[in-house]
């Protein structure tokens, strides 16, 4: 499989990959998600999808993760059903990945160009909630000098 960029943790994407084809399950469960932990640990999960807004799978994943003790990914990958692939996180997972594991990769591409990219690339300019709270210090603005 050809890549680019960082090294593709192809355990991860093939952990993703076995769970969506053994576990999807109708319209409800379409999507996993691998995470690997920082002590080299692999865990998986699935969406949960609802027209309430249901978890994707890579939410799905930081609450499986953490009830398994594993509270720091370093890398992220979920893979469609029905053959769809490795699939780049939305908007929404983007931020809360960001802000839950702000140096995270996350595995993305398609067919056999996939590569590895730091989360922050795919969220440039992002907000940063804590910088916006009331008791914050207003964040330093960008090249003052
Ligand atoms: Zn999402």
């Amino acid at each position: 499989m050809r890549t680019q960029g960082d090294s593709v943790d192809q355990e991860l994407v093939r952990a993703a990959t076995d769970v969506v084809r053994i576990r999807s399950h109708g319209d409800n469960h379409t999507v996993a998600a691998a995470g690997r932990a920082a002590d080299g640990r692999i865990v998986t999960a699935m969406n949960a999808y609802h027209f309430t807004g249901g978890p994707c799978a890579e939410l799905a994943l930081i609450g499986a993760a953490a009830a398994q003790g594993v509270y720091e990914l370093t890398t992220v990958v979920a893979v469609g059903d029905r053959g769809r692939g490795v699939l780049p996180p939305c908007g929404r997972c983007r931020q809360v990945l960001v802000d839950y594991f702000p140096d995270v990769r996350v595995v993305v591409g398609a067919g056999d160009a996939l590569r590895t990219v730091a989360v922050a690339e795919l969220l440039p300019e992002r907000y940063v909630w804590a910088d916006h709270q009331l008791d914050a210090e207003p964040p330093e603005p960008p090249d003052a000098g």
